[in-house]
């Protein structure tokens, strides 16, 4: 990690990029990090994208600061464009590199990208990421690791951002460089109740799914694979829960538990509905 950092304020210090600055600095381009001008000038690292981006070199010569043409207002925009379009196809490929994923890495701890809506996940730090690679098909998702869920942007500005400049890999390959930063799976969710009951349907898959999460989970212990959840975190919760219902434990317990046919089982641990019958 430290080695990281100094990678960072290396490249920050110095050199000052005019375009580049503005343009990261731009509404809306929250999510890109800074292109090292070391990697922009390797025409190694470009190789592919004079055919991809129109008036490639004037888009080039303009993100590295030496433009210079005369030309009028609708044919800079043109080229500007054409750059916003080639650091994107660039970014893409940067941000997979051991810099570009530090730099990434950076915006991501201080959650640049945004949170995740879902509830349980806590406001777990999302990731940007592409559904494709080639550019043009798909707007840019975030990815979420806790939950390892896709979503949208919340703000427009967001949403209508090539998915290509991040890349169908690059929040993969960050959580393979950085392993420890894979977060726990968590078995937290969401149990559908109405007034404090279980809605039947729900609660049975919820249990089922329960059932096969631990067996799946003690098989993988017994092979010594990890499963990726936080050892003992609330996996015996639910066998608990019915173990103390068949030893009547709680009051007022009605926790439906033979076929279907039921509409509500048991109150819920914290419900205070239990009188409702
Ligand atoms: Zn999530």
């Amino acid at each position: 990690m430290a080695a990281m950092d100094d990678y960072v304020s290396e490249s920050d210090s110095d050199y000052t990029s005019y375009w580049r600055d503005w343009f990261i600095s731009s509404r809306g381009n929250e999510y890109f990090c800074e292109i090292d001008e070391d990697y922009l000038t390797d025409r190694f690292n470009l190789t592919g994208l004079n055919t991809e981006v129109q008036y490639y070199q004037y888009a080039l010569d303009l993100i590295t600061d030496v433009f210079d043409l005369d030309c009028d207002d609708e044919m800079r925009e043109t080229i500007e464009k054409s750059a916003r379009h080639l650091y994107g196809l660039v970014h893409a490929r940067y941000v997979v590199t051991t810099r570009g994923l530090a730099k990434m890495l950076e915006k991501y701890k201080k959650c640049d990208f945004g949170k995740c809506p879902r509830v349980m996940c806590n406001s777990h730090p999302l990731l940007p990421m592409g559904l494709s690679d080639v550019p043009n098909l798909k707007a840019v998702k975030l990815y979420c690791a806790r939950c390892e869920d896709v979503y949208n942007p919340k703000s427009t500005r967001h949403s209508s951002i090539d998915g290509a400049y991040f890349g169908t890999s690059f929040h993969n390959i960050l959580f393979q460089v950085y392993p420890a930063l894979v977060p726990a799976k968590s078995a937290e969710r969401y149990v559908p109740r109405v007034f404090g009951f279980k809605v039947h349907a729900a609660a049975a898959l919820v249990r089922w799914q329960n059932k096969e999460r631990n067996d799946m989970r003690r098989r993988l212990r017994k092979m010594e694979v990890d499963s990726g959840f936080k050892d003992g975190e609330d996996e015996l919760e639910d066998d608990e829960e019915d173990e103390e219902a068949e030893e009547g434990g709680g009051p007022a317990r009605l926790e439906y538990r033979g076929a279907p046919g039921g509409f509500i089982t048991g109150p819920a641990h914290d419900g205070q509905m239990g009188g409702v019958a």
